[in-house]
This record gives structure tokens, sequence and C-alpha cells, in this order.
């Protein structure tokens, strides 16, 4: 069995290796001579930066540093305002819109292919693409490889990377701005293409936000030098400040603990360990990244279209159907107030509100765990949602039972990629810690049997995405060898 591609890897690319650095600039639309000055300029801030946060900066760490600016390929403009903002020594995640509207893209985002991707990449950037339009109102127009585009574009290369601008850069309107996904290395996974092309929509990465110190800690020594820039907090004049959305662990712009890290150490850390494994997915937007960008882009798709539709929980007006609303995970059926619709086997059933009424526990569990094993396994797209509702004022506590737990892994990654979530803070909308793998054993909540609900209300979602594997000459999402088990959660009044 052959795997649709072969590995995980960081989300950065460095001029080495087969591509020459000529090849490397040319794919970028960058001419020499800039390269050479914005990388000067970029390596003077970043010693800046690096001494702002109390750092020591040798002689050999400067001279490895590169041309890439908050993990992502930044313009002359912003290489000298890189410098021009560190100079005064001061310290979100979307760009800052509003003070460059330049950066917006007019609708539709004219994209095409530059012909080197396989078939399997460019079924995974057009399922990426499908995504951020059921996600947004942002709307994209493939256009054939040799058409001529008078406007500003995409160009989907497949170079030694995975990498793109942020927001749109201003060019001649010839020039197409370039995302580069490496073939079969950034296509893996579906949040790999929808990372990148949320790069070129205007979002930063989320651990680097001005308000990051509140929710991780960097451990910088545990990153090497070269990629330290790639950790440093965002200034808060290159974030929209007014678009203000919580901290997002879950968000696909968020790097995983052990990305870019020495020996897998973990150079982000969440203040609550708990959510160690909900950082670094990429399956898909989550709800906040969708609701960034639909706040920037889609603002007032709904306003004035009637019936008004209220929406609970965080949820707002779908730029895509107004009538509806777009709801945190977990939740649905049209106002957010219900859980979603889910499929798949789960047990007592898949999607529901369970009354949590007594200190008597009962449990929920995945489909088939209960029978003997060797028999039972959930199966891709297994998804389900239980809402566990107690009176006002009680609190509910869930532990994992059972003598397994165990769901698909891709071991080169801290982050789950299917997963067991428990919405337990009082804020619903906020992701929750996520559990996932095979420990072996059942998992513990930092180290204790059991997790109590903040409010009376507690979500609990199952999520079984499997990524595509090829076995001789079709596809599937089927994963014969892997024998999953899932996982049973007992619940109870606190
Ligand atoms: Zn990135």
């Amino acid at each position: 069995m052959i795997r649709f591609s072969f590995r995980r890897q960081g989300s950065l690319w460095r001029p080495t290796g087969d591509d020459t650095r000529e090849d490397w600039l040319g794919r970028h639309g960058l001419k020499k001579g800039i390269y050479e000055e914005s990388l000067a300029l970029v390596k003077r801030c970043k010693v800046m930066m690096l001494r702002n946060e109390g750092l020591t900066v040798t002689r050999e760490a400067e001279e490895q540093m590169d041309i890439f600016l908050y993990g992502t390929l930044p313009t002359l403009g912003e290489a000298k305002e890189c410098v021009e903002l560190h100079k005064r020594r001061h310290k979100r995640k979307l760009i800052n819109l509003k003070a460059w509207p330049t950066r917006k893209w007019p609708m539709p985002i004219i994209y095409k292919y530059d012909g080197a991707h396989t078939t399997e990449d460019v079924l995974m950037i057009e399922a990426a693409i499908k995504h951020w339009e059921s996600e947004t109102c942002i709307r994209f127009k493939r256009v054939a490889t040799n058409a001529t585009v008078t406007e500003q574009h995409i160009l989907f290369t497949a170079g030694s990377t995975c990498s793109s601008f942020v927001g749109r850069v201003k060019k001649s309107n010839a020039f197409p701005q370039q995302i580069n996904l490496m073939s079969e290395y950034c296509t893996q996974w579906l949040g790999f293409p929808v990372h990148e092309i949320g790069h070129a929509i205007g979002f930063w990465h989320e651990h680097v936000r001005p308000d990051r110190d509140d929710y991780v800690t960097v451990n910088m020594s545990y990153v090497y030098p070269r990629f330290r820039n790639n950790f440093l907090k965002l200034n808060k004049t290159l974030v929209d400040i007014d678009m203000s959305v919580p901290y997002d662990y879950g968000s696909v712009m968020h790097y995983a603990a052990t990305e870019l890290s020495i020996g897998r150490l973990h150079a982000i850390e969440p203040k609550n360990p708990l959510y160690l494994k909900t950082m670094g997915q990429r399956v898909g937007l989550s709800f906040f990244d969708a609701k960034l960008a639909n706040l920037a882009y889609c603002k007032d798709k709904c306003a004035g279209v009637k019936p008004h539709v209220r929406c609970y929980r965080g949820g707002y007006r779908d730029p895509n159907n107004c009538r509806k609303c777009k709801c945190p995970e977990g939740f649905g059926r049209s106002q957010c107030r219900r859980p979603a619709r889910a499929n798949g086997g789960c047990r007592p059933t898949s999607s529901s509100i369970i009354y949590v009424r007594s200190r008597t526990e009962k449990c929920l569990w995945t489909r088939n765990y209960n029978q003997a094993d060797g028999k039972g396994a959930y199966r891709h797209g297994d998804k389900c949602n239980w809402f566990l509702k107690a009176r006002a004022g009680k609190k509910i506590v869930v532990r994992f039972a059972g003598r397994r737990f165990s769901t698909y892994c891709d071991y080169d990654s801290p982050s789950c990629f299917q997963w067991v979530e428990i919405k337990y803070k009082k804020d619903l909308a906020l992701r929750g810690p996520r559990f996932c793998c095979n420990p072996g054993d059942i998992p513990k909540f930092n180290g204790k049997n059991t997790l109590t609900s903040e409010s009376n209300k507690m979500m609990v979602i199952f999520n079984a995405e499997y990524p595509i594997f090829k076995i001789n000459n079709y596809y599937t999402h089927d994963v014969p060898v892997h024998y999953m088990k899932g996982f049973k959660l007992c619940y109870k009044l606190a």
C-alpha cells in the first residue's frame, strides 16, 4: 500500500537542496537585486526582534537567516516596514486590510496551475478551494494554464516548498501571485493547501498573534536558530484588531508543538496542557478561521436579507445562505442551539442532546466499540456530536472508560488528525482539548481521571477523517490495516 503522499512536513522551505536560488527566485517572481535588498532588511529586522526578546544573536545565526518573515515571504515594502517598526522597540491574525485595502482580493480570485502538479495534487487543491468557498463567501475562478489573464491572479506552482505571501501582493496586474505547493508533500492533507490559501487571503500564523503569550509559551531555544523568526510575535499594527476573534488553538493557521523544533521538543507549549493536540491541525478551517475571513470579505452579505435569523453560541449568519447560521463546531440546525446532524454509528446516538440528571454514570461510544476485539472499528467519515446538558448551576464530569482507546494517528505530528474533542469551557464556541492516537491505555486529563465542565453544558465531538490512501490503482479512505477501536466516555453529574 502506498500513501497518497509521503510524509508530513513543515510549512516552510528554504532555498537549499536541489533547487537553485535562481530557480527559486524565478518561481516567486523575484528579481535578484530586490531579493538581496529584502534579505538584508529582513535580517536586520530579525536581529532587532530577537534582541528585543532578550536573545543574543551570533554572527553564525545571522548568516543562516533567510528571507522569510513570520513564516511567509515578505515584499520589499514589508521588509522595510519591519525595520521601521522594530527600531521603535515595541512589540491576531488577519492582516490589517483596513490599513492596506489593496491587500484584499476582488472576487472572484482568478487562479491557474503551472502544470507541474499531479492529478492527485490538483484534486486536493481543488478540494481546498471548494472548502474555502463552502465556508466563506470568497470565490475562486480557475482559468487554463495557457490562458492570458489581465487581472492579478494566483498561480499554483509545484516547487519544493509549501509557501505563500500574506494577502494580495500589489504588483503589476499581469504578475501572478504564487502559492507554492510541492507535489505530494503539501497536498497530503486538505489543511495544507487550505493553510497556504489562507496566507494569500490575508492570514498570518495564529501562534504569532500579539496576544499569544496569554495562551502559549514559546520556547525559542527549542527552535532551530534559522527558524526562530517564525515564532516572533506580530506587531499590533500588522493585524486588524477590530476583527478580534479569540485565540484559537484549533486554527488551521496554528503550528503544532513540534513544528520546526529541534529533536521534536515542544517549541510551542499551550498554557493549558490539555490543548497540546488541538494545535497544528491540518484537517480544515476552524469555525473562527472561517468567521474571520467572512468578517473581512463578506461582512455585509446578509445585511437587510429577510427574514432575520438570530444565531446563538457565537454563530453568525452564513454569507452563503443568510437564512442559516454558521455555527461553532458541534452545533448546527439553523440557529446553533442544537447539536449538528452527524453521520456514523456512534452510540447511543450520533447526534443528540443528552440530559445529565444523576450521579449514576452513563456512557457514549464510537461505532462497534463494545464489540469483541477484532470486530469493532469505526469508519471513515464517522462524525458525532453529543451535547450534554445539566440543570442550571450543576456541572458535568466525564472520564474515558473501557479498556482501550485508539484512533488513527499521524505519528509525525503531535496534533490529532482524528479525535474526540471535549468542549468543557463555558464558551462553547471555543475549541476543546482533543484526544487521539493510541496511548495503549485510556487518556487522562492532566494526570487526572476526570474532567469537569465549567458550566452546566459540555459538547463532545468525534471526528474520523482518514487521509486518502492509494491501493494499487484506486484511492480510498478505508484503511484495512488500521484497526481503530475508538473510545468510550462516561458522564454524570459532578
Ligand atoms: Zn504558514
